[in-house]
């Protein structure tokens, strides 16, 4: 789960980590006013859940609160592409006004769980800005690592070794290294994933400044971070995604094709996404029940997938194993009547009770077809899929 840059400041100015002084502006008077308040040259920076901002025009200088206010409307209600999103792009429905800040040097700072060495590694980089991917791929040498050891957290020498990487003056080095420890703090209280300071500039001042912010957070870990949650922006995530976990549906994941998928067991959902495109198919999606079905949740995933118009077909392959038969089934139909669908829906059951889920499958009215076995199912549904296209 990630939150917009505005909000990462406001998290690192609570752990002590210096931001430019700005405001939020959902108008492009409220840009005006803020630019105004703050008396002096800002930067207009899009808030969305990408980054590449800068090289996509996602960030505007502006000298007067009058460019300030152009350049918010230029901005704002918006869609934003980056390298990072899809070709659709990201909307822009609030702008951060901030104070614009004189660089001297754009360094970069970052703190991610190595999943290899299953530890917290914090990187330091000299050549921080917006060439820093690229940089990280050409000449890795340039961002030094330093894994930490929980119990021990951020140790002086490994921050010392960081800053030096920075190739800071010699009266920058402690505040950096404060400031290294201030963002393990943050990363450890806050179960983030990822804290990424990009670029952590140096002002011509001397000053060292958090200019940008990126914040993820663990998702098995949201449930005691509450006020992340909350915060959580739905409107920049794909839309189908985001009404499918509006409605408590987990584990639904948006594709491209054509067939819509009900599945259960990480296992099986991918065997069956694999025998769909060898046998020429295509999942819209994939929705993954898991494995205690709740009827309520699949009814409204199987009312997402109906809603989906690129939706032709849908599969059902469920082996009920802890969960009872007669309650996937009960949930599919439950799903497809309410939506008053008229589309062919292939399943697979078996398991427990699979004879009173067919029941209540063949009795439901729906258009149902019946299938075997995980062969049988994708056949179908695919056969199914290029009738219905042909047509
Ligand atoms: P990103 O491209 O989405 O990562 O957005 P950033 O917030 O990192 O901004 C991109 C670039 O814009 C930075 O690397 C800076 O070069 C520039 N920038 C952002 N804010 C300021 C500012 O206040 N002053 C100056 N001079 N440049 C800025
Ligand atoms: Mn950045």
């Amino acid at each position: 789960m990630r939150i917009h840059e505005y909000q990462a400041k406001a998290l690192l100015t609570q752990f002590g980590i210096p931001v430019p002084k700005g405001g939020i502006a959902t108008t492009p008077v409220e840009a005006k006013k803020i630019a105004a308040e703050l008396g002096n040259k800002v930067v207009i920076k899009a808030q969305v859940y990408a980054g590449g901002r800068g090289k996509a025009g996602g960030i505007k200088m502006a000298d007067t609160p009058e460019e300030a206010e152009i350049g918010a409307r230029e901005l704002l209600g918006r869609r934003l592409v980056t390298e990072q999103t899809t070709p659709e792009g990201v909307p822009v429905s609030k702008v951060l006004v901030e104070e614009a800040i004189n660089i001297r040097q754009e360094l970069y700072l970052g703190l991610v769980i190595d999943e290899i060495n299953r530890l917290p590694v914090m990187m330091a980089s000299e050549a921080g800005g917006m060439e820093i991917e690229e940089i990280a791929r050409l000449s890795p040498e340039k961002v030094l690592k330093a894994y930490i050891d929980p119990p021990t957290s951020v140790q002086p020498f490994q921050a010392r070794k960081l800053a030096y990487a920075m190739n800071l003056n010699p009266e920058e080095i402690r505040p950096a290294i404060e400031l290294m420890g201030k963002l393990y703090q943050l990363f450890l209280a806050k179960d983030c994933s990822l804290a990424e300071i990009n670029p952590l500039v140096i002002t011509m001042e001397g000053k060292l400044l958090a200019l940008d912010a990126k914040l993820n957070f663990d998702d098995n870990a949201i449930f005691r971070q509450q006020d992340v949650e909350e915060i959580y922006d739905w409107e920049q995530e794909h839309p189908i995604e985001a009404r499918a976990a509006q409605l408590g549906v987990r584990n639904y994941v948006k594709l491209d094709g054509n067939i819509g998928c009900v599945v259960n067991g990480a296992g099986p959902t991918m065997s069956v996404i694999d025998l769909l495109a060898q046998m020429g198919g295509k999942a819209a999606n994939f929705y993954d029940t898991g494995p205690a079905p709740v009827p309520k949740e699949i009814a409204n995933a199987v009312k997402i997938i109906i809603g989906d118009p690129s939706v032709k077909v849908i599969l059902v392959n469920i082996f009920a194993g802890m969960g009872r038969g007669e309650r996937y089934a009960q949930g599919v139909v439950d799903g497809y009547l309410q939506s008053n669908a008229k589309l062919p829906v292939v399943v697979k059951l078996s398991g427990t009770n699979v004879e009173e889920g067919k029941r209540i499958l063949a009795e439901s009215g729906i258009n149902y077809f019946e299938a075997v076995d995980l062969h049988d199912v994708v056949s179908k549904a695919v056969e199914i899929a290029k009738q219905i296209s042909r047509r």
